[in-house]
């Protein structure tokens, strides 16, 4: 059964690829997407192959990101784990303003904290908790594209962004391109 008609105002349905904004990460973008966009009023909906997929992907890479976590990759690893802020924030050494803070790009996360929380989304998935490859200070707000090859979600750095805060205003630099080839390889073994 095919949705030729919008659900909202019943009008002429296009359906075209678009790149459009992750709302789960505000610096990612899913890439080549199939939109269903209604000519009549706007409303869209995006034609997904994998919502697991894709949240694997998202973080098979924000675990081996080379730095500092961001608001809204450290809400999305605690997402994952299940757990409030009140929760969390006593299981990373600190208090729920605090953690408040970093989720709001209010203030950088620890170090110690960052690796901690990676830590217990890798041990809740299985996984050996310590890191792969020790982190680096690089303070990076990436910018992430997702896009789907060969029927799976898989994950590129599309670039860098200005960091927020009045304090820096140097571009972060762009983070090695091999970071997409390390994913494709993890992916394939
Ligand atoms: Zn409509």
């Amino acid at each position: 059964m095919t949705n030729h008609k919008c659900e909202k105002c019943g009008g002429p349905l296009r359906t075209r690829r678009e790149n459009v904004p992750w709302d789960a990460l505000p610096h990612a973008t899913l890439l080549g997407v199939e939109v269903q966009r209604c000519v009549a009023c706007g409303n869209f909906g995006i034609v997904f192959p994998s919502m697991d997929g894709l949240i694997e992907e998202a973080t098979r890479v924000l675990l081996d990101k080379p730095g500092r976590l961001v608001g809204a990759e450290i809400r999305f690893l605690r997402s994952l784990l299940g757990l409030d802020s009140v929760d969390l924030a006593p299981l990373l050494g600190a208090n729920p303003s605090t953690l408040s803070r970093w989720e709001h790009d209010k203030q950088p996360i620890g170090w110690p904290s960052d690796l901690l929380l990676r830590a217990f989304v890798r041990g809740q998935r299985g996984e050996p908790v310590l890191p792969a490859k020790p982190p680096t200070d690089m303070e990076t707000p990436w910018e992430l594209g997702f896009e789907v090859r060969n029927g799976r979600w898989t994950a590129k750095v599309t670039g860098g962004v200005v960091p927020r805060g009045p304090a820096k205003v140097k571009i972060v630099p762009r983070p090695p391109v091999s970071t997409e080839l390390k994913i494709l390889r993890a992916r394939r073994s």
